[in-house]
C-alpha cells in the first residue's frame, strides 16, 4: 500500500488549481498522469528577466523587464495593423504592439496613465524601441516576482509555459505535505556529495539561477537523479534477492546428451561459447537459483549455447524451455533446435498463439506429463493453464522485448526454475545495470570463423536508380537481398503501404522473384515468404522491422535500408546484422532521405565506421540518452525522468553499491531508514518490488 503521505502528489493533474480536462490533456503528454510528473518535469531552459533597463538603455534583441507609464492606446486603423500602446519613462519613449488584440482586454490590464511593469525581448522597429507581446504585465509592486528568473519547460503542442509553469508551480506547493519525509540517502554520503533534502533539491532544480544550474551535475539535479537511481537498483536487488531466497537446485547433468549435439554440430564451437557453457554450467551447478545474461551480437551464435545448456538441465531428468519474442523467431530456433535434439533423441515441441485446439491440447498434456522435456515458444508460454511436469531451466531469447515481470512467470511456472537471458543487443554497462540490477553475464564477443565482411555504403534515397542497378548485379551473382521498408512512427498501416509501394516497385524491376513480409500478413503467410526467400525461391524480401531480431538466412548478402535516419542506431545494427552470416562479403546500403539532423548524420556514420556492437551501444547512448535507447516504451527497459546516464553514470553505480549494503544490512526494509527507503520506491513508482518483500 502506498504510504499517505504521499496520497497527495498521486492525485491526478486534475487536482491541481485551474487545470480543467482539456489542459490536463495537454498537461499530461508533456509531463505526466499525477501531480508528481509535474514535479519530475525540470526545466531546460531559463528566460532571464533580471535585467532591467531604462527605455534610453534598453537594448534589442535581449529580454528586459521594464518599468513604464501607459500614455495612450491607439487602435489600428485596419485590422492587418497591429494595436499599440505607447508609453515612456523619465528617459524616452517606447512601444507596446500587439497583433490581434483585444482592446478591452488591453484597456484593463494597461490602463491609461498608470504605470505597469512589462517583460519580454525588447525590439528596435525604425528609431522606436518596441516590446511585441510582452510575456508578463504586472503592476509595479508585482516588479520583484517578475524582475526573476523563469524556468523553461518542455512543452507540447497546444500547451504554453505560462500554464505549463503554474500547473508545476501547484504541483510543488503540494509537496509541502512531504517536507517531514525521513530521509533516505545514507547521511555520510550525503554530507560528502553536499546535497540538500529530497524537497530542497527539488524545489532547488525548477528555481534556477543560472544556465549552471541546468546542467545535470548541478548539485539538486543530482540529489535528484540519485534518488531515482537508487529506488531503481533498490528495486532490481529485492526482485533478485527475493528470487535466490528460493532455494535452487544443484542442476549437474552427466553430458551425454550435450555431447551427442556437440559430435553433430557442423562446426566447432568457439572460445567464448566453450567458456560461457562453462560459466552457465558452473551456475547451474550451485544450490541457488541461476539468473544470467547472456549477451552476444547478432551472429555470435548464442542458440547452440542454450540448447546445450537446456540439455544439462534435461540430462537429470527435468524439462526445458526457450522463449522468443515473435513467432518468426520462435519457428527459426525451432528448425535449428530440432534436428540437433533429435541427434539427441530429444523430441521439441513448439508452443506459439498460432497452436489452437486439439494440437494444442496435446502439447500441453505432454508438457504436463513430462513426455516431452524441450519447449520452444513465445508469450504463449506463458498462459496460465500451460503446465510443466518439471520446469528446471528457462531461457529467454532477446530479453529486451520482455518486462521483468515475464521473465518472472514464466519462472514461476517451475520450482526455482534456472534462467537464462539472452540479449542480442549489446546493452552499454551503465544501461545493463539499470535493467538487471548485476546480474550474472556471460559474453559472446568473438564471432563464429569464417565470416566475410559487411561494407556499410550511406546514400541519398534520390540514387534509387543505382541502387536497383547495383542490386541487378548482386542478384545476377546469386545474392539475395534484404529490403527494409521506412519505419512510421506509430503506424502498422503505414508501415505496411509503405512495404507494399516497394515492393510492387521492385517487382516491376525484378520481376516475380520479389517476396514481401510485414506485420500484418497472417502466420502461415508470413511463415511461407520467409521460407521462399531461406530456400532462394525469391530472392529479394521486401520487409518491414518484422525481421529485425535473429532472422538467419546466411545466403543473404545484400540489406537496404530505406529512410535509415528515422531508425535508432541499435535497431541499424541488429538489421545489418541479418547479413554476413555467410562466407560472401556483404554490403549494406543505407538510403536516406534529407535533411538529415545532425544526430540522424551521427547514427549514420557511426554505422559506416563500425560494426562492433558494443561500440555503437555506448555511441547510441551518447547520441540519444539512455532513456530512448532501445526503443524503452516497449522494451520493459526503465525510463528514467531525472538521472541522464550519459551524466549520471558513476551515480547509478554508487547507488547499485549502496541497494547491495541497504539489502545486506536490512533486507526487508525494516530499520528506520529502511522505512524511508520504502517511501523512495513508491515515490518513484516502484511499489512492484515492495511486494516482493516479507512484510510488502
Ligand atoms: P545469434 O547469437 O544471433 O542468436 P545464432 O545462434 O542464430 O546467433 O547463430 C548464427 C549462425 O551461426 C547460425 O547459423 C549458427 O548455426 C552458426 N554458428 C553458431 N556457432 C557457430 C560456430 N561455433 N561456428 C560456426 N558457426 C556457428
Ligand atoms: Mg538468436
Amino acid at each position: 500500500m502506498r504510504p499517505e503521505s504521499l496520497f497527495s502528489v498521486f492525485k491526478p493533474v486534475t487536482a491541481l488549481k485551474g487545470i480543467g480536462p482539456r489542459i490536463a490533456k495537454l498537461v499530461e503528454r508533456a509531463a505526466g498522469l499525477h501531480v508528481i510528473d509535474l514535479c519530475w518535469h525540470l526545466p531546460s531552459a531559463i528566460i532571464d528577466r533580471r535585467y532591467a533597463p531604462s527605455v534610453a538603455e534598453a537594448q534589442p534583441g535581449v529580454v528586459a523587464t521594464m518599468t513604464v507609464t501607459i500614455d495612450a492606446h491607439s487602435k489600428p486603423p485596419n485590422k492587418r495593423m497591429p494595436y499599440k500602446i505607447h508609453c515612456s519613462d523619465d528617459t524616452g519613449k517606447m512601444a507596446l504592439v500587439f497583433f490581434h488584440a483585444h482592446a478591452d482586454y488591453l484597456k484593463k490590464t494597461l490602463p491609461e496613465g498608470e504605470v505597469r511593469v512589462v517583460s519580454g525581448k525588447v525590439e528596435k522597429f525604425g528609431n522606436e524601441i518596441q516590446m511585441t507581446h510582452p510575456d508578463h504585465i504586472g503592476t509595479a509592486d508585482e516588479i520583484a516576482q517578475l524582475k526573476a528568473v523563469e524556468p523553461v519547460y518542455p512543452l507540447t503542442t497546444g500547451l504554453t509555459l505560462k500554464v505549463l509553469g503554474k500547473a508545476i508551480r501547484s504541483a510543488l506547493e503540494m509537496t509541502s505535505s512531504l517536507a517531514a519525509l525521513a530521509e533516505w540517502i545514507d547521511p555520510a554520503y550525503l554530507a560528502k556529495q553536499g546535497w540538500k533534502g529530497w524537497r530542497e533539491a527539488l524545489l532547488e532544480a525548477h528555481a534556477p539561477e543560472d544556465e549552471a544550474a541546468l546542467d545535470p551535475l548541478s548539485p539538486a539535479r543530482q540529489r535528484l537523479a540519485y534518488d531515482e537511481l537508487l529506488s531503481n537498483q533498490l528495486a532490481l536487488a529485492i526482485v533478485r534477492l527475493s528470487m535466490r531466497r528460493v532455494k535452487g537446485r544443484a542442476i549437474k547433468g552427466d553430458g551425454r546428451l550435450r555431447q551427442k549435439v556437440i559430435d553433430a554440430l557442423p562446426f566447432q564451437l568457439t572460445g567464448s561459447q566453450e567458456t560461457s557453457l562453462q560459466e552457465i554450467a558452473a551456475d547451474m551447478a550451485e544450490p541457488m537459483r541461476m539468473l544470467r545474461l547472456l549477451q552476444g551480437d547478432v551472429g555470435s551464435g548464442k542458440t547452440v549455447v542454450a540448447l546445450l545448456a537446456m540439455l544439462n538441465a534435461i540430462e537429470t531428468g527435468g524439462q526445458a524451455a526457450i522463449m522468443a519474442p515473435t513467432e518468426i523467431l520462435a519457428r527459426q530456433h525451432l528448425a535449428t533446435i530440432e534436428p540437433l535434439a533429435r541427434a539427441a533423441g530429444i523430441e521439441v515441441v513448439l508452443l506459439t498463439g498460432r497452436e489452437k485446439g486439439k494440437n494444442r491440447t496435446l502439447i500441453l498434456e505432454k508438457l504436463l506429463s513430462g513426455e516431452v522435456s524441450l519447449a520452444i515458444g513465445t508469450h504463449a508460454l506463458f498462459q496460465d493453464d500451460v503446465e510443466f511436469k518439471a520446469l528446471a531451466m528457462a531461457v529467454i531469447d532477446e530479453q529486451h522485448r520482455f518486462g521483468v515481470h515475464q521473465r518472472l512467470t514464466l519462472a514461476a511456472k517451475g520450482q526455482a526454475v534456472d534462467i537464462l537471458v539472452m540479449t542480442a543487443t549489446p546493452i552499454p554497462r551503465t544501461l545493463m545495470l539499470t535493467a538487471y540490477g548485476d546480474m550474472d553475464i556471460s559474453r559472446l564477443p568473438e564471432k563464429p570463423p569464417g565470416r566475410a565482411a559487411v561494407e556499410t555504403r550511406v546514400m541519398p534515397i534520390e540514387r534509387l536508380d543505382e541502387v536497383t542497378k547495383a542490386l541487378k548485379r548482386s542478384l545476377d551473382g546469386g545474392g539475395r537481398v534484404y529490403w527494409v521498408c521506412p519505419l512510421v512512427e506509430e503506424s502498422e498501416v503505414l508501415d505496411v503501404a509503405a512495404a507494399e509501394d516497394r515492393h510492387a516497385f521492385l517487382q516491376k524491376f525484378f520481376g516475380p522473384k520479389v517476396g514481401l513480409v510485414h506485420g500484418r500478413m497472417k502466420g502461415k503467410e508470413k511463415d511461407a515468404a520467409m521460407a521462399a526467400f531461406a530456400q532462394g525461391e525469391a530472392s529479394i524480401l521486401v520487409a518491414t522491422t518484422v525481421i529485425e531480431v535473429g532472422v538467419d538466412v546466411p545466403e543473404a548478402t545484400v540489406m537496404v535500408i530505406e529512410h535509415a535516419e528515422r531508425f535508432g542506431l541499435a535497431q541499424l545494427h541488429q538489421l545489418r546484422g541479418r547479413i554476413g552470416r555467410g562466407d560472401k562479403p556483404s554490403n549494406c546500403l543505407l538510403l536516406y532521405a534529407s535533411p538529415l539532423t545532425a544526430t540522424a548524420k551521427a547514427r549514420l556514420k557511426i554505422m559506416r565506421e563500425t560494426d562492433d556492437g558494443f561500440l555503437i551501444a555506448e555511441e547510441d547512448l551518447k547520441l540519444r540518452g539512455a532513456g530512448e535507447l532501445l526503443g524503452t516504451r516497449q522494451s520493459g527497459l526503465p525510463e528514467f525522468r531525472l538521472a541522464d546516464l550519459a551524466h549520471h553514470g558513476e551515480l547509478l553505480a554508487t547507488a547499485r553499491d549502496d541497494a547491495a549494503l541497504i539489502l545486506d544490512r536490512d533486507p526487508e526494509l525494516e530499520s528506520e531508514r529502511g522505512q524511508a527507503l520504502r517511501v523512495l520506491l513508491y515515490l518513484f513508482e516502484r511499489e512492484a518490488a515492495v511486494r516482493n518483500l516479507r512484510s510488502g
